[in-house]
């Protein structure tokens, strides 16, 4: 589903954040990218959301070069991807409900498909019954379950999760976790990058290390280790 084939990245002032990333990831997996700040994790992820591109290489995804992708089809792209981020980039005058709800409206969505749609995916994160807390009423977790209800709300085929456990105790970096295999089992890509080396053992998926924008180990059943 996604395939980088030797994409270098370097930013301004020729600071290498990738170097020669062959990579393929393929529907359904779950894929934990691990490394230190800096190792060029974000940068992957981003390329893959086609925010930004490679200096050198190719990302694919579902066999079409990313770097060819029109403006307009960039939409239509990224309509594949639901994104999660560490500071769960929420609304703060909007309930978890009109959060997730805003999603749709966004797309014209209808009234009825939104009332029938939200609930059922508040319920799959686990905020069945907290619909109408606004963000500040809700812990760390609950507001992250709000923001991958959000990413979730378009049934993309990708999540990308960008140190999704950053700001979370570690009770509920591990629920987000859960979360995270279970709407895997469910037949959602998931990637996710991470540097909290115990909730990636804890997942025994599939693990990327990256080192100074090189991939130095890539195990099928992984542990967060030195390879
Ligand atoms: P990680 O997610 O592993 O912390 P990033 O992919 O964010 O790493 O960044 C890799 C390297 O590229 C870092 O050293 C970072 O400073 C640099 N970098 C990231 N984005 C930019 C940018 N827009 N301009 C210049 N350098 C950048």
């Amino acid at each position: 589903m996604i395939k980088f084939d030797k994409v270098s990245k370097i930013y301004k002032d020729d600071y290498i954040a990738l170097e020669d990333i062959n990579l393929e990831i393929k529907a359904g997996e779950f894929v934990s990218i691990v490394g230190a700040s800096g190792a060029g994790k974000s940068t992957i992820l981003k390329m893959i959301y086609a925010e930004e591109s490679p200096t050198a290489g190719q990302v694919f995804f579902a066999e079409k070069p990313l770097d060819s992708i029109s403006r307009r089809h960039i939409s239509e792209h990224r309509r594949n991807i639901g994104t999660v981020f560490q500071d769960f980039k929420l609304l703060n005058k909007k309930t978890a409900f009109e959060n997730v709800a805003y999603a749709l409206e966004v797309c014209g969505v209808s009234k009825e498909e939104i009332l029938e749609d939200v609930p059922q995916i508040l319920e799959i994160v686990g905020l069945g019954g907290r619909q109408d807390k606004f963000p500040h009423e809700l812990s760390g977790g609950e507001q992250q379950r709000v923001a991958m209800a959000r990413a979730l709300i378009h049934k993309p085929l990708v999540i990308i999760a960008d140190e999704p456990t950053g700001n979370l105790d570690p009770v509920s970096s591990l629920e987000i976790m859960q979360l995270l295999l279970k709407i895997n089992k469910l037949g959602t890509t998931v990637i996710l990058a991470s540097h909290d080396k115990d909730i990636v053992n804890k997942a025994a998926k599939r693990v990327i290390v990256l080192e100074k924008g090189r991939i130095v180990c890539d195990d099928e059943k992984g542990k967060y280790k030195i390879c």
